[in-house]
């Protein structure tokens, strides 16, 4: 066993994946999930794909004592954090909400961790932190901004943790904090057994999900917001990353973390992206070609907010955490459609 790892948001879509891709790896995990958009069921799938048991709690990460108590009953070697609310769209509707969630779920989780002398942190965040980049691919050290409340959020959780970072380094105490800070590009896929994947509550907002959809026919028609982007064909243009890769990205942080000389600090961001940018139309004719179902679409007003293009530099996480995306467009298709279609209702299934 290479060590425990407790996933903060395990039960959700990434964290669900990394689970799985932690103990294949040869960790334990432990889950804290308060199972506010996500079910159960999800921990299940989990263990019947890796045959090992899986301690699951189903607290709220804001609950200093029940964190304190999963501390306590485990011995945690390093911490991956993707419980958060992450609906853009809800988050300008209760954005007190949102920064209730996820800022305080983090500031406990790093009180509580300092508690028990546990000091390795994986933390989910976004390319929503770049903003409207004015190029790209984007790299780590490009201006970051926020456009919504929800990358808010993930932008000052990040400032919070690099200011913690320097200051265990400026008090020179023994074990300071490590911290890598994943910032995903778009994530999407499940699992190839088809047993886990995205489940997402009512009409999805993402572009995966909603051609999944359509082609299972819980949806008429996908609608595409913008042609006239500058783009090859007009269509926005995004990183879609399998979330299997993505998950492995994880893995490899918490092995760089673990293996990082105990007296240093460091608190890093790394792209987690293919490199490579894809089209609206691209991503809906990929989906019927590997499928063979056929995806109604018509062409609609821009969605306000969104930029032409965004894709990303990952040479950082290629070269520091020794990862790259092995996973291609057909695989991300081949993969979502299985769940999707294994899976019509989700987990209630
Ligand atoms: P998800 O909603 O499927 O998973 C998040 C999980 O966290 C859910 O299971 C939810 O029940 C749990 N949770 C939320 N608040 C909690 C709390 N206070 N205490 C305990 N559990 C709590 O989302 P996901 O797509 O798996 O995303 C995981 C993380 O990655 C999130 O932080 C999200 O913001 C970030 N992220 C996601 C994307 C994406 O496109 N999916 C992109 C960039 C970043
Ligand atoms: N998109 C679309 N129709 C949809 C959902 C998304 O045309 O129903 C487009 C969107 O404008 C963007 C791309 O698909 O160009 C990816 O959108 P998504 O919401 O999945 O990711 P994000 O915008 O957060 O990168």
């Amino acid at each position: 066993m290479k060590g425990t790892v407790l996933v903060t948001g395990g039960a959700g879509y990434i964290g669900s994946h990394a689970c799985v891709e932690l103990i294949e790896a040869g960790y334990s995990v432990v889950i804290v999930d308060n199972l506010n958009n996500s079910k159960h069921e999800s921990v299940n799938r989990v263990t019947e794909i890796t045959g090992k048991p899986i301690d699951f709690y189903p607290y709220d990460a804001r609950e200093k004592q029940d964190l304190t108590e999963v501390f306590q009953h485990h011995s945690i070697d390093a911490v991956i954090h993707f419980a958060g609310l992450k609906a853009v769209g809800e988050s300008a509707k209760i954005p007190a909400y949102y920064y209730d969630n996820n800022l305080n779920s983090t500031l406990i989780l790093l009180e509580v961790m300092k508690e028990q002398n546990v000091n390795k942190l994986v933390f989910s965040s976004s390319a929503t932190v770049y903003g409207e980049p004015s190029t790209v691919p984007i790299s780590e050290d490009f201006p970051l901004s926020a456009t919504n409340a929800y990358g808010r959020t993930k932008l000052f959780i990040e400032e919070i943790l690099r200011d913690m970072a320097n200051a265990d380094k400026l008090n020179q105490v023994d074990s300071p904090l490590k911290i890598a800070l994943l910032r995903y590009f778009n994530p999407v896929g499940a699992h190839k057994s088809g047993r886990i994947g995205e489940d997402p509550n009512g009409i999805p907002n993402n572009l995966m999900p909603y051609i999944s959809q359509v082609a299972v026919g819980k949806l008429d028609k996908l609608s595409i917001f913008g042609n006239d982007y500058p783009t090859r064909d007009g269509t926005g243009v995004r990183d879609y990353i399998h979330v299997v890769d993505l998950a492995k990205g994880h893995v490899k942080a918490v092995d760089y973390l673990l293996h990082m000389d105990e007296s240093k600090s460091e608190c890093h961001a790394y792209n987690l992206g293919t490199g490579h940018g894809v089209s609206v139309l691209e991503m809906v004719n990929t989906f019927m070609q590997v499928t063979g179902q056929t995806i109604e679409y018509r062409f609609a007003e821009r969605r306000p907010g969104d930029v032409a293009e965004c894709y990303a530099n990952p040479t950082k996480a290629n070269n520091i955490l020794k990862w790259h995306a092995e996973k291609n467009l057909e695989d991300m298709m081949r993969d979502t459609w299985r769940w999707q279609k294994n899976n019509p209702k989700g987990y209630e299934d």
